[in-house]
């Protein structure tokens, strides 16, 4: 297999995103590019950072371990897989962001892991939302976002800021990603509205295969891998 050239997939890339959200009258500077580098090694990672890329995703913890300590601090990190309410502990002072809360105890435990490492940082959450439907997919249903989000809010949880919504498209369908993307948007701008939270202005979607879709609909953060690193072994 070829050696992929990080670089030039990392500006074609730049390049694509441009391109889309100019074409849907939208200023790119208001959508981030979360470089996901699960399973790849240090030294990809560290290619990536080195041309100006700030934010990397990462779906498991101990994956993250091999990398996080050995870049630097200036990195954000977004933590996207689902993640374990017994292991909450190991994210602080690690991870900036977390797309995947989708229940309580999580959340509780993220807050008071939080709260005991550091006192006064503060975890962006996103509430991940099976929009799709799917059995296999976490996340919440649709119409339970907003009981939940109210719930937490009235929690008042030490460091823990609510940013917006994160959901995954439907694979080789882009009708039904379309679909699940735009209403993410409704679902995100909603909240965001009758629980007047200013700060709930964040939509995690989009990723290699639909992230020019996502843009289309109104993403402000796409989880990209494969289309930087190439296929993952
Ligand atoms: C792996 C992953 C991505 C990146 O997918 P690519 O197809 O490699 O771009 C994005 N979001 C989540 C939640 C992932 O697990």
């Amino acid at each position: 297999m070829a050696v992929p050239n990080l670089a030039e997939n990392l500006s074609e890339l730049q390049l694509k995103i441009k391109a889309c959200a100019e074409a849907s009258g939208r200023n790119v500077s208001d959508i981030e590019l979360i470089a996901v580098s699960k399973t790849r090694t240090l030294d990809e990672v560290k290619q990536i950072a080195e041309l100006g890329q700030i934010s990397f995703g990462e779906n498991t913890i101990q994956d993250a371990l091999t990398k996080i300590p050995h870049l630097g601090q200036h990195l954000n990190w977004h933590f996207i897989g689902h993640l374990q309410s017994k292991k909450a502990g190991k994210l602080p002072g690690y991870f900036q962001w977390i797309h995947s809360v989708d229940n309580l105890k999580l959340a509780q435990k993220l807050s008071t892991a939080m709260f005991s490492h550091s006192g006064n940082a503060t975890l962006n959450c996103l509430i991940q939302v099976n929009v799709s439907g799917e059995k296999n997919k976490s996340g919440l249903k649709p119409n339970q976002v907003k009981t939940f989000l109210q719930e937490v809010v009235n929690l008042q949880l030490p460091c823990i800021q609510w940013r917006g919504l994160m959901t995954i498209g439907v694979l080789g369908d882009e009708q039904q990603t379309r679909s699940a993307f735009s209403q993410l948007r409704e679902l995100q701008q909603q909240c965001k509205t009758e629980l007047n939270l200013p700060m709930f202005d964040q939509l995690s979607m989009g990723m290699s295969g639909d992230y020019c879709l996502a843009i289309e609909e109104g993403a402000t953060l796409i989880r990209v891998g494969t289309s930087i690193f190439g296929q993952r072994g």
